[in-house]
């Protein structure tokens, strides 16, 4: 009987330490695995190529190869080059095959948008209504907002955080809901976040 007893404590013990492991791994899915995903299916054909405006400083070309670079090893595949030579105009034309990366002046009083940089979607539709693949997207950097160097300047929006982040959207990801993560929705001035941080890498795996 004692024998038993003893068993059955250890029983409970393992039952409460599964309980225990479970509840710590539900409180890590909420406060760390937040990323979301707009298409599932991301690019059919990928890497994506990406083409900067040729006039911006050679300071952002440098960044923007560089965030191609974080997501290509990021260990889900080779997923973003950037290419040269570079786009001649700063304009971008959805429906071109050309992923372009441009600056786009928004006053959010006119445009209806308050943002810092966008992405321009343009993707296949299933018969029934629903994103299928993306087939091309475009970058614009807002210049409504004072945005360059934020380790250099605290009062401007970092350009290589936003880069990353609009990145993220050109291969498919949503918004996070973890402030950490490149793909948290919004960037305050003098903030920067140039590293893609592990919610985002889990997100882009989901897909490619
Ligand atoms: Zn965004």
């Amino acid at each position: 009987m004692v024998y038993r007893f003893s068993r059955c404590k250890v029983f409970m013990k393992k039952l409460l330490i599964c309980f225990f492991l479970i509840l710590i791994l539900l409180l890590i899915n909420t406060s760390t695995l937040a990323y979301t995903v707009d298409f599932p299916y991301g690019y059919e054909d990928y890497p994506a190529w990406i083409y900067c405006y040729s006039g911006f400083s050679s300071w952002t070309l440098q960044w923007m190869d560089s965030n191609c670079i974080q997501y290509s090893s990021c260990g889900c595949g080779s997923l973003l080059y950037s290419a040269t030579p570079y786009l001649s105009n700063d304009a971008y034309t959805l429906g071109n095959n050309v992923n372009e990366v441009v600056h786009v002046y928004l006053d959010p009083l006119v445009a209806d948008v308050d943002v810092l940089g966008i992405t321009y979607m343009l993707a296949y539709v299933e018969p029934d209504g629903s994103f299928r693949s993306i087939a091309e997207a475009d970058i614009g950097f807002n210049t409504y907002y004072p945005i360059g160097d934020a380790t250099a300047y605290s009062n401007l929006y970092d350009v290589p955080s936003i880069g990353l982040h609009e990145l993220g959207h050109l291969l498919g990801l949503g918004h996070s809901s973890n402030p950490s993560a490149s793909m948290y929705g919004s960037f305050a001035a003098g903030e920067t976040r140039r590293t893609l941080t592990q919610d985002d890498i889990l997100g882009l795996c989901v897909m490619y």
